[in-house]
């Protein structure tokens, strides 16, 4: 069955009665900017062809109920407990379900609205969850648009992103940027979000993979990646000193041209990570421009470079996501690189429709003779960002 199909299913099977409505919100890739996004910079998602839905009823007592195909339990609250439970007493509240149940706080406490309708809500998707490819921002989205619409909020697309963002960093408690629900709720069909992070700036810029006839392949190695642990903070932090260091507010703020002095100035290892990130933001600057004047299959060597600045001077690769990388390259890739955060999690390539199964074929088996365990391989598309469908 369908996502939306078992949404709309669930819902039935808690309510007996039909929904109010159906409405989506897809996950993302990054094709391009890597841990630029903390340090006011830009990026370059896209949203993708896999959606989490929402199935929402109306209910007369003032209560918000929960519940998704991940767990047979739902969560119940009323609307005006939201407010004593987040942020502080989280932990009561079924780590799943801080997701909606945040952004209904979040979008309550963005707009001061009150005596707004009790809802329930059914929640399915087919975005995988953990393969960096943000299931967190789809059921972000999706209860964001659900709720905007059924409270009748009107608040733009930029906002609903603000609250999804609050949902995660202070009910879900994980400090994540905005970059996931931007692309959420900005996507378009065969077009990627160019987003300025200082500014929330965004632009949608025509990808062409189609007319080019490119595909994009999402390459998850399975490991896991460890977001709140370590690597993650220790790379924050050597940013942090990086721009101190430099006097500028955020990394954001230095050029290519101001390297040398960076150099002079810093630590090796807090160096490197101030170059990945200054020339992160350039190559994501640079890939909206080529792709602008001379179309997708330009940008191979940029996702290529992007690779090599995580793997080296950001350190953030681990040896699953370099074979991915350099196998699906050997096989004819226009460009690959690992996505997300690192330390684990998937890779992309681009690649012409007719060597989607040789370049597939090639990781697999280079994966099955490095002994890693098995790869999930597969296209994704430049999708539609957050919707009513039904
Ligand atoms: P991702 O990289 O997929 O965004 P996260 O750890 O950020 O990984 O978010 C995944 C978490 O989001 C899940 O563990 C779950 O708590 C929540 N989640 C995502 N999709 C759903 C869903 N359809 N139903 C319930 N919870 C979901
Ligand atoms: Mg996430």
């Amino acid at each position: 069955m369908t996502a939306a199909g078992e949404a709309h299913g669930l819902f039935m099977q808690l309510t007996g009665v039909e929904p109010t409505g159906l409405w989506s919100a897809p996950g993302r890739v990054n094709l391009i900017g890597e841990h630029t996004d903390y340090n006011d910079g830009f990026v370059f998602p896209f949203a993708i062809d896999h959606r989490t839905y929402v199935a929402l009823g109306r209910r007369s007592d003032g209560r918000i109920r929960v519940t998704s195909t991940f767990d047979p339990d739902a969560v119940e609250i009323g609307i005006d407990e939201l407010d004593d439970v987040f942020p502080e007493r989280r932990d009561e509240i079924a780590e799943w379900a801080r997701y909606p149940l945040g952004v209904a706080w979040a979008l309550l406490r963005a707009t001061g609205a009150t005596g707004v309708t009790g809802v329930d809500l059914a929640i399915a998707s087919d975005v995988p969850v953990g393969a960096g490819l943000s299931s967190s921002a789809a059921i972000e989205g999706a209860t964001a648009a659900a709720l905007d619409d059924v409270w009748g909020l009107g608040l733009d697309r930029v906002a609903l992103a603000q609250a999804g963002r609050t949902a995660e960093n202070e009910a879900v408690g994980a400090p994540t940027g905005i970059m996931d629900q931007m692309a959420s709720m900005l996507g378009r069909a065969d077009a990627g979000i160019f987003l300025d992070c200082r500014s929330l700036e965004a632009d949608v810029v025509d990808l062409g993979f189609a007319a080019a006839g490119l595909e994009l392949l999402v390459m998850d190695t399975g490991v896991k990646h460890a977001h709140s642990t370590g690597g993650y903070g220790e790379r924050r932090a050597a940013c942090e000193r990086g721009a101190e260091i430099m006097g500028v507010p955020a990394l954001r703020d230095l050029a290519v041209a101001d390297l040398p002095r960076a150099e002079e100035l810093m630590d090796d290892v807090t160096f490197r990570r101030v170059r990945h990130v200054v020339t992160e933001d350039q190559r994501v600057l640079d890939a909206v421009q080529t792709l602008r004047a001379e179309g997708p299959r330009a940008i191979g060597a940029l996702l290529d470079a992007s690779h090599v600045s995580m793997r080296d001077d950001f350190e953030i690769s681990v040896p699953e996501l370099d074979l991915a990388v350099d196998t699906a390259r050997a096989a004819g890739a226009i460009g690959a690189r690992m996505t997300g955060g690192g330390f684990g999690g998937a890779a992309i390539a681009l690649v012409d429709h007719g060597h989607v199964a040789s370049v597939t074929a090639a990781v697999e088996t280079a994966f099955a003779d490095a002994g890693f365990a098995a790869p999930h391989i597969f296209t994704v598309h430049p999708s539609d960002g957050a919707r009513r469908d039904g």
